[in-house]
């Protein structure tokens, strides 16, 4: 029997007759920035389709390249940990970041790429057409609603997108992780 996920496709456009599977295809082929010269895999994003809930970061990290898994590395414990708190179970939210490969040192990525990378982001969001989209951090914040300062939007709803915290914030201050934990529990009254 076919899955929902074979069923949902796009009927027109530049991803016209794809489902999420063929979005994936694209990506791991894709060479449309220069962040495919180093990945050794890419990172398309996992999870049911559709889904109720769309969490986005930033980009996948060490980890993520070598796995091809979204938030598997140390910033996905954190991100584990705090999904379970906030009742939340990770196999029925879709995972994705805004840009598919890993960039260099993990530095953040280039306006450019962000750019040249969003049209997959875009068909994902679209195919898997989420209730909520969650936004861990300032680079999905500004990719998908155009603001900065998420220690300031943090735990707001703005035009269906929940702004929190990226996990590896948290890595780096522990006080973010019970915020980001609230956050992330309002998801299941909004859904
Ligand atoms: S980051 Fe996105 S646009 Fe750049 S090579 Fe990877 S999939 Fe293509």
């Amino acid at each position: 029997m076919a899955s929902i996920r074979q069923i949902v496709i796009f009927s027109q456009g530049e991803y016209a007759g794809m489902n999420l599977d063929g979005i994936r295809e694209e990506i791991s082929r894709c060479r449309r920035c220069a962040l495919c010269e180093h990945r050794r895999l890419s990172v398309p994003g996992e999870g049911p389709c559709p889904a109720e809930v769309m969490l986005i970061g930033e980009a996948p990290g060490a980890q993520e390249d070598l796995q091809g898994r979204p938030f598997v590395g140390r910033a996905g414990a954190v991100l584990d940990r705090a999904l379970s708190q906030a009742g939340l179970q990770r196999d029925r939210l879709f995972i994705t970041n805004v840009v598919k490969c890993r960039p260099p040192s993990n530095r953040r990525p280039l306006q450019g790429e962000i750019r040249a990378c969003r049209s997959y982001l875009e068909a994902q969001i679209e195919l898997v057409r989420p209730r909520v989209v969650c936004l861990l951090g300032n680079v999905p914040t500004q990719a998908l609603l155009g603001m900065q300062g998420v220690t300031a939007l943090h735990g707001q709803v703005i035009e269906g997108h929940l702004v929190t915290f990226h996990p590896a914030a948290v890595l780096r201050r522990a006080e973010l992780e019970p915020l980001l934990i609230s956050d992330l529990a309002q998801i299941g009254g909004l859904i």
